[in-house]
């Protein structure tokens, strides 16, 4: 947040306000008392210079007259002792000087004694003329020149009569010191500003101090915003009062409390959403309302084998490899879910997207979730079944055909042909045995997928049980072919199902005779690796193509579909034998190269001498 600039912030605002109306209203009333003042004085002043100027005027009339009368019978220049006498009686401090002037306008006498020489000149001031003229009181303000202060200059009429019109005996002239007033006019304004000045200072100090009692929470509220936004709810305003500002205070607190709530659960909830997003095991993709990923956890980044980085901010559609087919547009009417085919030469990848559109009330759509599933195990499980139902008609239907041609030739008269009908019978003997054997080995590998099987476990030495074996097949065998025996000294007991186990060694011995040429040999091996006993059939027969040694234990499978059943196999035989020995908890694998010989290997766990749990 911006930084509220000194001038600026509400504080100085106050003060300045709360100032300058101060100084307004002191301004107002200074004006207006030292103009009153200045009147009041003014004319208290020049009402005493009047009154006393009466006085002169009243006797210096009565002089002029007793003067004339005098003058008229002697005829002798007025003598002037008498109006200076009067003139030196009336002077006062504030009077600076009194002048006299006869009605031929000359002056007769004056008070001042320094201008004593101006006495018989003629008066050119034209106050006293206008006075003498008007026969009224004259008066003007000006500056005296010598001293360069204000005086009051006052000219009046002596006239014959008090009554106007009467003979105009001479004038008056006063001239005296209105300085003083205005010197003390000035002396107040001073004090007056003195005192404008001090409670200016008091005033902004006492302004200064409400204003932070207004600002202070203010600006705490300020800050604890700001603090706010960067997600600190710790801090809370402290409340200075009850008044609105106070109450604007506690009214913070508690939004700060329940903004601190809301955050906290959606914080939880955020927190909780991430983690189930990231521990489902679907992948979960979340698009803007343009297609754009702006959420993908991580098993979806797992599923598709891409970062974070390079699908954030990508179209959902090009992600997914589903660009050229459909648009975003079309993803969002998706109602089905779409199979997303990433298999390779080596190995199948199937994804199954499930979309699901996020949308407003108004039916704005706001976004898309995809949700991505892996169905390879799915779709192999589903493509196997396929092949198993197919591959197990096609088995009884081979045998079923090959009877039914044999039971119609026999029907239609093969059966009293001597030599052969027998023959015919034979055929479809086999077959129907061959055809139980499946159903038998069917029966059996289904009981195992279902766990439906008990093994009887007897606790035996391993190489007698096998010699056993190996001695049946060398007495029964009807190939020339010679086997060897590289069995060990020692003894190793296993707990095994031996009937089970005789199977399982029966179908492997079977194979190596069944593909071992004239003359071959059949080598039979026990040894011992990593604590289990390792089991080894070999033959120098046909061998199988490197590609499908790992095959050959899988439900149905023949090299060499043809040759194999011409040799009665049905391809279940290893099948059998691996759910067998797993479940023995042991491991069968094949090794062969074509046309050298195949060895058959299984492990068995063991123990090395007799002492098992039945001593
Ligand atoms: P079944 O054992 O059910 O009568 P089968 O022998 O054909 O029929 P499996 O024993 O499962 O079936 O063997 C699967 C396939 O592996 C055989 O068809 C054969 O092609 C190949 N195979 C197994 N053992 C050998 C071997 N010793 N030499 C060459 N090929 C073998
Ligand atoms: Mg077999």
């Amino acid at each position: 947040m911006q930084k509220v600039s000194f001038f600026k912030s509400i504080h100085v605002k106050l003060v300045l306000i709360y100032v300058l109306l101060i100084v307004i209203a002191l301004q107002i009333i200074g004006i207006y008392f030292s103009k009153e003042l200045e009147d009041s004085l003014k004319n208290n002043f020049q009402d005493s210079i009047l009154q006393r100027m009466e006085l002169v005027q009243y006797s210096i009339r009565e002089e002029m007259i007793k003067e004339r009368n005098e003058t008229a019978s002697t005829s002798m220049p007025p003598t002037e002792s008498g109006i200076d006498a009067i003139l030196r009686e009336f002077s006062t401090d504030d009077i600076n000087e009194i002048r006299v002037i006869d009605s031929r306008n000359r002056i007769i006498a004056t008070s001042e004694d320094e201008n004593h020489s101006m006495v018989g000149q003629r008066a050119n001031d034209d106050v006293v003329r206008k006075a003498m003229s008007a026969e009224t009181i004259q008066d003007n303000i000006s500056l005296d020149k010598q001293t360069m202060q204000r005086v009051w200059v006052l000219a009046a009429p002596i006239t014959e009569t008090v009554a106007p019109n009467g003979e105009v005996l001479g004038a008056i002239y006063i001239e005296s010191d209105i300085e003083k007033v205005f010197e003390q006019m000035s002396e107040i304004n001073r004090i007056f500003a003195a005192g404008i000045a001090v409670s200016l200072v008091i005033t902004i100090i006492l302004g200064i101090l409400v204003a932070r009692t207004i600002t202070r929470p203010i600006s705490d509220m300020r800050k604890q915003a700001q603090a706010m936004s960067k997600g600190n709810f710790s801090r809370k305003v402290r409340v200075y009062g009850t008044d609105e500002i106070g109450q604007l205070a506690i009214a913070f607190n508690h939004l700060t409390n329940r903004l601190q709530e809301s955050q906290s659960t959606t914080e939880a909830e955020r927190r909780k959403l991430a983690s189930v997003l990231s521990n489902m095991t679907d992948g979960v993709i979340a698009t803007d309302r343009k297609g754009k990923i702006i959420l993908i956890n991580d098993p979806a980044l797992s599923l598709l084998h891409d970062t974070r980085e390079s699908t954030l901010n990508r179209p959902i559609a090009s992600v997914l490899g589903l660009d050229q087919e459909y648009s975003f547009e079309d993803l969002i009417h998706m109602k089905e879910a779409i199979s997303l085919d990433f298999s390779t030469s080596d190995a199948p990848y199937i994804l199954r997207a499930n979309f699901s559109v996020i949308q407003k009330e108004t039916g704005f759509v706001n976004g898309l979730i995809t949700v991505l599933h892996d169905i390879t195990e799915q779709e192999k499980i589903d493509m196997e079944r396929r092949e198993f139902v197919a591959n197990v008609s096609h088995e009884l239907r081979t045998p079923l055909t090959t009877m039914r041609s044999y039971l119609e030739a026999l029907a239609d008269g093969a059966w009293q042909d001597k030599d052969i009908a027998p023959t015919f019978l034979n055929v479809t003997q086999t077959e129907t045995e061959r055809m139980i054997r499946l159903v038998n080995d069917l029966l059996q590998l289904s009981k195992m997928d279902s766990q439906e099987y008990e093994l009887n476990f007897e606790f035996v030495e391993f190489n007698k049980f096998f010699t056993h074996i190996i001695d049946r097949f060398e007495m029964s065998k009807s190939k020339n072919v010679e086997f060897l025996r590289l069995l060990p000294e020692s003894s190793y007991f296993v707990d095994i199902d031996t009937d089970k186990l005789t199977q399982v060694m029966d179908n492997i011995i079977s194979n190596s005779l069944k593909y071992s040429p004239d003359g071959g040999n059949i080598r039979f091996g026990v040894t011992v690796h990593e604590n289990m006993l390792r089991v080894m059939i070999s033959d120098d027969g046909m061998g199988i193509p490197k590609e499908n040694v790992g095959r050959i234990f899988d439900r149905f499978y023949r090299v060499d579909r043809a040759r194999a059943r011409s040799m009665g196999g049905t391809g279940l035989g290893l099948a059998i034998a691996r759910e067998m020995i797993e479940a023995h908890g042991g491991r069968i694998w094949a090794e062969s190269e074509e046309g050298v010989g195949t060895t058959i290997f299984f492990t068995l766990p063991f123990e090395l001498d007799g002492a098992g749990d039945w001593e």
